[in-house]
């Protein structure tokens, strides 16, 4: 059962964001809601405090700990202050080169999660249409991209690549991106807490291109973006209607977009005889815009 905030603690709830607003600070954790309301401020802590998930590894891509500060735990008067009133910088920008540039100088020489002293050469920020209709998202740079700073330009990225061309349209028309920016070491599976660190920028990526349909690729990206934790085989096959965590589009026309789950392409790599499946999933997200594929599969 929602509850609602005391009127006068919501005011001074939302004096604080803004104060740390104007400090140029917009990455906010919360902490699971405690029992009583007047506790709620002191569960509010900025980027500097520690977020509270579980750093236990997850299985590779199936396993993850649900999120303790998933929306769905969270009276709905309360995920509206933060919704309402956490502005991002690039919300006053029209531009979408710009409101992402914005983005990619708010993260800077980001340190905010441990990635960054792992070895990483650089950030890998995103890349494609700024205004694209269609977004890819997969879970973390590899060796490849941690070299040229583009994400999917490896293997994965190659038959990425043939996956989109196989829908009849080019890389240059999607926009892609990851959940973690920087590389995990050994291509491990990046942790929840790090996952969770990075991904707003990523929300204000989407944001920001506002596009129709989101392709999570594999498991990690499907359950940050979605915060649920449930199988591949239970994800795929299926729309979500999806509003990016903590962020808002300053187009009115746009409150979000569908979101379709299929495999990572580094997974096609390695089990082949799931292109099919996934083949599956690019179809039902050509079919939602009306696209006839001119060639059948993803080889
Ligand atoms: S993975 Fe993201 S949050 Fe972590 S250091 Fe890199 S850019 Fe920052």
């Amino acid at each position: 059962m929602p509850r609602i905030l005391d009127p006068e603690l919501r005011r001074a709830l939302a004096a604080r964001i803004r104060y740390y607003n104007e400090m140029g600070i917009y990455d906010f954790y919360r902490r699971p809601l405690p029992d009583r309301a007047g506790e709620f401020a002191a569960a509010i802590a900025v980027d500097e405090t520690e977020p509270t998930f579980s750093t236990s590894r997850p299985e590779p891509g199936e396993e993850m700990s649900p999120r303790k500060s998933a929306g769905a735990a969270m009276p709905v008067v309360e995920e509206n202050i933060f919704a309402v009133i956490a502005l991002k910088p690039e919300q006053s920008v029209s531009d979408p080169v710009k409101a992402l540039k914005i983005i990619r100088e708010d993260l800077g020489d980001c340190t905010r999660c441990v990635l960054h002293k792992q070895g990483r050469k650089q950030i890998v920020f995103g890349v494609g249409n700024p205004k694209a209709e269609l977004m890819f998202v997969g879970e973390g740079p590899g060796a490849d991209e941690d070299a040229q700073g583009e994400p999917f330009v490896g293997r994965a990225g190659q038959l990425l690549n043939n996956m989109i061309k196989a829908m009849g349209i080019s890389r240059e028309q999607v926009y892609i991106a990851n959940i973690v920016k920087c590389r995990p070491p050994g291509n491990r599976t990046p942790e929840r807490e790090e996952c969770e660190t990075c991904s707003p920028f990523l929300m204000r990526q989407i944001a920001v291109v506002k596009p129709k349909v989101v392709v999570a690729l594999g498991a990690v990206a499907a359950k940050t973006l979605l915060a649920m934790n449930a199988s591949m085989m239970q994800l795929r096959g299926r729309f979500y209607d999806f509003r990016p965590a903590g962020v808002r589009s300053n187009d009115p026309n746009w409150d979000g977009c569908k979101l379709a789950v299929t495999y990572h392409p580094a997974f096609l790599l390695r089990d082949p005889r799931q292109k099919g499946e996934a083949w599956k999933d690019l179809q039902m997200v050509m079919k939602e815009f009306g696209m006839k594929a001119p060639g059948k599969g993803t080889e």
